[in-house]
């Protein structure tokens, strides 16, 4: 079956343009400069999940005419991958059942003390809160028919990536990098499409910059790599146009076909 990458987010926490900003990249014209917060959907014909939950949540459905999400995977547990969680209730209603999110202890039990109103037992008063089994994750777990591993990533916190697996595919998914240890590295080596941070040109903290991203990614080997987690320093056109041709800068909207799986 077709596997289906959307792009519902490739912004920074503060999302682009960023509030009462009139920077070049905040107030520009092109679509691909405007990101909201990080998040991918993952989509085959037997199922289709979500990677974390921004804020942005419901209007990325909308705008991109997601009806499905039958699972949640969660990175980790800053606001800008969590805070649209209680939006998953539409897709209790619409999956008619309680949704399974997955993720590190860690991560779980941040986001459970966060929307400590979730659980998995049906209100006499209607969907009005979510209907959720959380399911911690240490090694690789089946969603449907894609398979993923979970990765330790460099953060300033816990942060999970992952490896999905489906039928001859292999995508990695690191939204929030600071490095990797060699063990992750060699679990993403050779995957055809690798989905990285790479928050901005100057060193971060906790994010990985632009150069740093691109000797990761000289190590993992990727077929495709996708860049992510912009924040208004870089604008698209004129970073895509620096980058190897087999690197590419995400954008809100991008969709990935990888056509048999
Ligand atoms: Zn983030
Ligand atoms: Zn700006
Ligand atoms: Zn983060």
């Amino acid at each position: 079956m077709p596997l289906e990458l959307t792009f519902l987010g490739t912004g920074t926490s503060v999302g682009i343009p960023m509030i009462g900003c009139h920077c070049r990249v905040c107030a520009s014209n092109d679509p691909r400069n405007t990101r909201r917060r990080t998040s991918l959907h993952v989509s085959t014909g037997e199922v289709a999940f979500v990677i974390d939950t921004p804020p942005d949540f419901r209007q990325q459905v909308l705008d991109f005419g997601i009806e499905r999400v039958d699972a949640v995977v969660f990175t980790h547990a800053h606001a800008d991958h969590i805070f649209g969680f209680d939006d998953i209730r539409r897709f209790n209603t619409l999956k008619g059942g309680v949704i399974p999110a997955y993720g590190d202890a860690e991560t779980l039990g941040d986001v459970q003390r966060v929307f400590s109103y979730i659980g998995n037992k049906p209100s006499p008063h209607g969907l009005y809160r979510p209907l959720v089994d959380f399911i911690e994750v240490t090694e690789p777990f089946q969603v449907g028919d894609v398979r993923l591993t979970p990765l330790d990533v460099q953060h300033g916190r816990k942060m999970t990536g992952y490896r999905m697996d489906h039928g001859p595919y292999r995508i990695g998914y690191v939204p929030d990098c600071h490095g990797m240890p060699a063990s992750t590295v060699k679990r993403l080596a050779g995957v055809d499409v690798m989905i990285l941070d790479a928050l901005r040109y100057r060193p971060h903290p906790s994010h990985i910059c632009v150069q740093e991203s691109l000797e990761l990614l000289s190590k993992i080997g990727a077929k495709a790599s996708y860049l992510i987690h912009l924040c208004h320093d870089v604008d698209h056109a004129e970073l895509e146009a620096t980058l190897p041709p087999s690197v590419h800068v995400s954008y809100d909207g991008l969709r990935l076909r990888l056509p048999q799986g």
